[in-house]
């Protein structure tokens, strides 16, 4: 199949949230658009809002006004379907019905050529089930686009069972000539982002449940550890949690009810009461005028220990023993051992998936004091410390006199298996690399996917190498010990990676 330069010919049918976004990111490129939409008025207005955003920009100097003139005289309204004959690729992007994007395909295979590619913008239908009814299936692709399209990298290309693969390469290639990261993957539920963002919600609403610590300390948790721009209960409510909940719903009723994606019973008390989030003025947190701001749990502050001892090798937390000699505590280090902090009777080690109070126990060594993972133990502003039942208050003061001494905030939660942002990274690892094992896509496309569609710091997958894949085996292992669910299963190709690179 051909290139499909810049002069053809580009139909859109949906001129809402999405669509006029699309349009926008067609004509930008220097394609002629055509834009459509079955309600009366709706694609003029689409145009409108694509006219007002940009002059925005025109405003804040970062785009001419004639550029923007140019791109507007690039989109023309059409009233039928019949407008669209001219298009080389056509692009649907309207109300998420199979039955309804059937029918708008049919009408287009008569209309247009045959071999004008049509592409689905839609986020959870099958791309197969979509083409089954067409004479022509093997032109149809997914186009999944991130809100809001004009600045979301990101675009899904999927193939469904019967779709060409010229046909993917074409679309792949159109994407990356707009600017934007495109990826491949099978038509499988949730593609790529919506199946591996799943464990970002799903593990906060499970700490969240157990009672380890409230939600704006889980959020600040994963924003100042973590890196992430936003915590998985302010994102909830962001989207809504109607919308997140329809998504976990449907991707766990399309995996045939695997346990992987069981939706949330928190969450789903929140929509059953209309909490919504931002868009109904409450959610995990109230948006009222005069709701006070939620607290975070930090610590007093705690005398600083004069010496620590190092044990072994800290691995992914090793640039902690620099900052603890900056801050002026004197630091010895002893080879062996498992990695491990010490400070007199006290011992702190990077969770491995365990309780604490599990792991004290097997190890014998009641003031034990597991800390999260970090992005970047350096940059962090926050650490959260999960203290074994048995630890004595002493130990704990200890602990959090460190981490603070190296300038974090602590926010001590209460015992969890993998804490909060361990387990959040090993279980979006996990299922990175689950639809890596199943032929979905590749390891580079998660994590493209996860940065350019929902702005994760780091891929997934390249974040479980940085920790080191076997520690993070060793973290969902753990994980599936603790709770004895099938959610918390070790994906076969992590295991596998993890032994070939040994011997
Ligand atoms: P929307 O409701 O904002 O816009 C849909 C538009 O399609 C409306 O203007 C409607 O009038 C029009 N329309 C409905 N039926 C039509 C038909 N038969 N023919 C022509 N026009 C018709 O919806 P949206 O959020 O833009 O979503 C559109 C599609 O994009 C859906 O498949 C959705 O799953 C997908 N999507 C949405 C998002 C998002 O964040 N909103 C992100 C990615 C993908």
């Amino acid at each position: 199949m051909s290139n499909i330069n810049s002069t053809a010919v580009i139909g859109v049918i949906g001129a809402g949230t999405m669509g006029a976004g699309i349009a926008q990111v067609a004509a930008k490129a220097g394609h002629p658009v055509l834009l459509y939409d079955a309600f009366e008025g709706a694609a003029q207005r689409g145009v409108e809002g694509v006219a007002k955003g940009l002059s925005k920009l025109v405003q804040r100097g970062k785009m001419q006004q004639s550029d923007v003139d140019a791109l507007l005289s690039r989109i023309t309204v059409t009233d039928s379907l019949d407008g669209f004959a001219p298009a080389r690729v056509v692009i649907e992007v309207i109300v998420e019905r199979l039955d309804i994007k059937q029918s708008v395909f049919a009408q287009l295979e008569e209309i247009c050529t045959d071999d004008t590619i049509l592409a689905t913008n839609t986020s959870s239908i099958s791309v197969t089930a979509i083409g089954s009814k067409l004479k022509r299936p093997h032109n149809l692709v997914g186009m999944h686009f991130f809100n809001p399209a004009p600045i979301m990298k990101l675009v899904e290309v999927i193939s469904g069972l019967d779709t060409d693969k010229a046909v993917a390469d074409a679309i792949y290639d159109l994407s990356a000539s707009w600017g934007k990261s495109p990826v491949r993957a099978k038509s499988t539920p949730g593609f790529i982002v919506n199946r591996v963002a799943r464990p970002f919600y799903a593990e906060g609403l499970r700490v969240l449940q157990e009672g380890a610590a409230d939600e704006a300390s889980i959020d600040a948790i994963v924003r100042e550890a973590g890196g992430f721009r936003m915590g998985p209960f302010e994102l909830m409510d962001l989207i809504g949690h109607d919308v997140n909940f329809a998504v976990t719903s449907s991707v766990f009723a399309a995996f045939f009810n695997d346990q992987r994606f069981l939706p949330s019973l928190i969450q789903q008390e929140l929509v059953s009461a209309g909490h919504l989030g931002r868009k109904s003025g409450k959610g995990f947190y109230d948006y009222s005028e005069q709701a006070e701001t939620p607290t975070i749990k930090t610590e007093a502050p705690a005398p600083a220990p004069r010496n620590v001892t190092i044990e072994g090798n800290l691995g992914v937390a090793e640039p902690l023993v620099a900052l603890i000699e900056a801050a002026g505590i004197k630091v010895s280090r002893i080879q062996e051992g498992f990695g491990a902090i010490l400070i007199g009777d006290t011992t702190l080690q990077l969770t491995n998936g365990q309780m604490t109070t599990y792991r004290a126990d097997i190890a014998r060594s009641s003031n034990l004091i597991q800390f999260d993972l970090a992005l970047d133990y350096t940059k962090a502003t926050r650490i959260a410390l999960a203290p074994a039942d048995q630890a004595s208050p002493a130990a704990v003061l200890k602990a959090i006199g460190l981490f603070q001494a190296i300038g974090k905030n602590v926010t001590v939660i209460d015992d969890v298996a993998g804490m909060v942002v361990m387990r959040t990274v090993a279980m979006l690892a996990n299922e990175g690399y689950d639809a890596v094992n199943q032929q979905v896509c590749s390891e580079s496309d998660v994590d493209v996917a996860m940065k350019g569609g929902v702005n994760y710091p780091f891929g997934p997958i390249e974040w479980a190498k940085s920790v080191g894949l076997e520690r993070i085996m060793n973290v969902l292992d753990n994980l599936a010990k603790s709770y004895g669910e099938d959610r918390y299963r070790t994906s076969p190709l992590i295991r596998r990676k993890v032994a070939g690179a040994k011997s």
